[in-house]
């Protein structure tokens, strides 16, 4: 191409842009995580309520709070966990020295297992039940109403995705419910 020295500046301005511009495009690319991501409003999260949730009789008051931020219920049973079946289920926290603590509790009556589907299920799962220590978690969130030892905090939510899918499979073989959730197009938009 002929550049006379009137388009120079236009032709290396133009330039430069486009080279800007395949830059900008080639970091985002490089570093996929930066896209943002589809909203998930498919996420599911376990959420237990543990035996001392159910002998003080706030079963309904948990999943009440699960409810009307609009969750959706897809797996819900009382069921007395094993020990073994307890081991496996806390088995990341085996060495702590509270384990055996944690089992006896955890085997000292039944539990409710319930799964939750929605946005950021894993994440907010874990805000409405509060901190793991109740005595840091705020007032509003179930740990913060509830409870006041860590080894007595009435409830269990996992912690990431991975350990929710983990902990759907090891308490739910037989899978959770299909079903139409049809306020779903009132809550998500
Ligand atoms: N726990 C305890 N003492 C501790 C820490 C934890 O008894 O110092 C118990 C508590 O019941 C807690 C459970 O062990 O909920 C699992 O611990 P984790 O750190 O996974 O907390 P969570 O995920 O339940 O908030
Ligand atoms: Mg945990």
């Amino acid at each position: 191409m002929l550049l006379t020295s009137g388009s120079a500046p236009k032709f290396y301005k133009t330039f430069f842009v486009a080279l800007l511009a395949s830059f900008t495009l080639f970091l985002r690319l490089s570093k996929g995580l930066e896209v943002p991501a589809m909203p998930n409003n498919a996420e599911r999260t376990f959420i237990m309520i543990k035996p001392d949730g159910v002998q003080r009789g706030i079963v309904g008051e948990i999943i009440k709070r699960f409810e009307q931020r609009g969750f959706k219920l897809i797996a819900l049973k009382l069921v007395h966990a094993s020990v073994p079946h307890l081991e496996k289920h806390y088995e990341d926290l085996k060495d702590k020295p509270f384990f055996p603590g944690l089992i006896k509790y955890m085997n000292a009556g039944p539990v409710v297992a319930t799964v939750w589907e929605g946005l950021d299920a894993v994440k907010t799962g874990r805000t409405i039940l509060g901190t793991t220590n109740p005595l840091a978690s705020a007032p509003g969130t179930i740990r913060g109403d509830f409870a006041l030892a860590v080894g007595r905090n009435v409830c269990h939510g996992s912690d990431s995705i991975e350990n929710a899918e983990k902990e759907i499979t090891l308490w739910f073989p037989e899978g959770v419910v299909q079903y139409t959730d049809v306020k779903a197009q009132w809550i998500f938009e």
